[in-house]
């Protein structure tokens, strides 16, 4: 009798606890295939390239896509659709043109990179100094480049996960400073590109009182080869740029309400700022158009348990939102279950990175289920990092995951005129949306604790 109550009562427990892992593997598969079959991400990156355009940060258009923003929240299904108001420094580029005045006339294609000085009104001329690589060009002593524009023309590699972008990345955000303490007057930098076009890439630098732009990669070969010929190259800069210190940002958040556990939210989104020759698709219109559609996807399947909050982070190129994010948001870190950013182009997932120890846990089991037929595997290392607007929340303590995407292509579109919508291939934008479906349905309707979990276990 006893032993059979003992067995009955075993019995139970063993059935209750499958069961539950069972809906969330079903509900993962369900979101998964869902979201394969659903043309609302590609329908919102398609609305934001074409309505808004480009978004730098303080700019008129950012005020449109700050109205866009809320409209498609609201149009959605979301609730409390919020703006959250920050300052931040913008700046504004001018007219800009760069040419070879000697020994042979060449135009140069060029985009000045953010920060920039302004030349003296009707340009400025120089001799170059050409450096192949950036350690080279660190070797100089400062003072030793006076008067001269120095110009750094390393290669960045090209991979499938984007990593020659970190190994490249400070020839063009420090650059311009480190040119400035050896004396230079200018700097250019070969854009951060794996492409051939001739159209530059700019992107962020810090402030350095000169003015800086990025060549198009065949002008920075153009350069390297007349350096060769060993005469002195002298090189026209004529930049114009503007700067409000104080631009007015905004982050928007909609939120699908959980039913039973609403303070526990789930973070998640892209940024809505972009820079200014594309139209800020892969970067990032198809972070903001995965992570809506995931969440309004899986709102849709049923209310879900926790609160799953999509937020399109203001000024992310030029910086200030993860900031602001934080700011506001503090006292809610705690319950923040946890945040992930989608701002890695729109190539389709291969491997997701989860909080060190959830693996095991039935409701990432679920999850890891579900991702087997859309060829993703769960990393065996923890996320490292989580997304630059997520870094203060992250910073203060609420977990984050991390969702590597195929990269190959994304240098050669990155902050470039030829970042536009035709780029994104709509099979991979739904297959990023089935993967973040899938993960925020079995966070969203389980116990899950990412915090619960020793940080040594794999
Ligand atoms: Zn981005
Ligand atoms: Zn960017």
């Amino acid at each position: 009798m006893r032993i059979s109550a003992l067995f009955a009562a075993a019995a139970v427990l063993v059935l209750a606890a499958p069961a539950v892992a069972q809906d969330l593997a079903a509900g993962a598969a369900q979101a998964r295939d869902r979201a394969l079959a659903d043309p609302t991400a590609w329908a919102i990156a398609e609305s934001l390239t074409t309505e808004v355009g480009p978004r730098m940060t303080g700019s008129p258009a950012m005020e449109l896509g700050r109205d866009w923003a809320v409209a498609k929240f609201r149009e959605l299904g979301f609730t409390n659709v919020r703006v959250e108001s920050f300052t931040t420094p913008a700046w504004f580029r001018g007219p800009e043109s760069a040419e070879v005045v000697g020994p042979v006339p060449q135009k140069l294609h060029i985009l000045g990179l953010g920060n920039s000085a302004s030349t003296p009104k009707g340009g400025l001329t120089a001799e170059i100094a050409l450096f192949t690589s950036w350690q080279a060009f660190l070797d100089q002593p400062e003072g030793s480049l006076k008067g001269k524009i120095a110009v750094v023309t390393q290669r960045m590699p090209k991979n499938q996960d984007g990593s020659g972008y970190g190994f490249v990345n400070a020839q063009r955000t420090l650059g311009p400073r480190e040119a400035a303490k050896r004396g230079a007057v200018g700097y250019l930098v070969r854009s951060l590109s794996t492409d051939d076009t001739r159209l530059p890439h700019t992107g962020n630098a810090q402030a350095a009182g000169i003015p800086a732009a990025a060549l198009s990669t065949p002008d920075a070969e153009l350069l390297e080869r007349l350096v060769a010929r060993g005469k002195p190259v002298r090189v026209k800069l004529d930049m114009q740029s503007t700067s409000n210190p104080k631009a007015k940002a905004y982050n928007i958040v909609g939120e699908i309400r959980g039913t039973e556990r609403p303070d526990e939210v789930i973070v998640i989104g892209g940024h809505l700022d972009s820079w200014d020759p594309g139209t800020g698709a892969v970067d990032d219109a198809a972070g903001i158009a995965i992570t809506t559609a995931a969440a309004k996807l899986v709102g849709a399947m049923g209310a879900p348990k926790r609160t799953l909050r999509v937020v399109m982070w203001g000024s992310e190129e030029q910086g200030g939102s993860s900031g602001a994010y934080l700011a506001a948001n503090r006292a809610e870190v705690p319950k923040m279950v946890v945040a992930g950013e989608s701002d890695s182009g729109a190539g389709r997932v291969f491997a997701v990175a989860l909080p060190a120890g959830s693996r095991a846990h039935p409701a990432m089991k679920a999850f890891e289920a579900a991702l087997v037929p859309l060829n993703v595997v769960v990393s065996r290392e923890p996320p490292r990092f989580g997304g630059a607007d997520i870094a203060g929340i992250t910073s203060a303590g609420a977990p984050f995951v991390d969702f590597s995407q195929d990269m190959s292509r994304y240098f050669d579109l990155h902050h470039a005129a030829d970042d536009t919508l035709d780029k994104i291939d709509p099979a991979e934008l739904s297959q990023n949306v089935a993967v973040w479906a899938s993960f925020l349905y079995t966070v969203a309707n389980s116990d899950i604790d990412f915090r619960a979990f020793p940080k040594e276990a794999k």
